[in-house]
């Protein structure tokens, strides 16, 4: 809680509760799509409507302390902001799990081969998972 607070006030932001209750939520799940934030938000504090929920995921989008993650064929996701990572999915259960590997041999790599300069990446991997695989 304390870390979340700390989060907003670093980007000059006022810890409001509806800003702490949605990145409580997203910092639970790990990674989550944003009608099951509603969901989640709606249970506990049931007055908060659908518009302000939107409406502070865009401001903390903007303020880039949490991040939407785009998945093949599925629903955004959004997780509260990290270094950059590779996700892994799993086809069956649909959860993502975080890869922190050092990638920058891999990005030089393919700067020498091609010449291409990347800016940005964003890689998701897709498979099972090692409890799906024991299923
Ligand atoms: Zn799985
Ligand atoms: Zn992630």
């Amino acid at each position: 809680m304390e870390k979340l607070k700390d989060l907003l006030r670093s980007n000059d932001l006022k810890a409001t509760h509806q800003r702490i209750a949605i990145l409580e939520c997203i910092d639970k799940f790990g990674h989550i799509n944003i009608d099951a934030i509603y969901d989640y938000i709606c249970e506990k504090y049931p007055t908060m409507s659908k518009a302000t929920v939107y409406r502070n995921i865009n401001e903390l989008l903007s303020y880039d302390i949490i991040e939407e993650i785009k998945l093949p064929h599925k629903n955004k996701k959004y997780e509260i902001k990290k270094v950059p990572h590779i996700h892994l999915l799993c086809k069956r259960c649909s959860k993502v799990e975080d890869l922190f590997l050092e990638t920058k041999p891999f990005f030089n790599s393919i700067t020498s081969h091609t010449g291409f300069k990347i800016d940005h990446s964003f890689i998701v991997i897709d498979g099972t998972c090692r409890a799906c695989q024991q299923s």
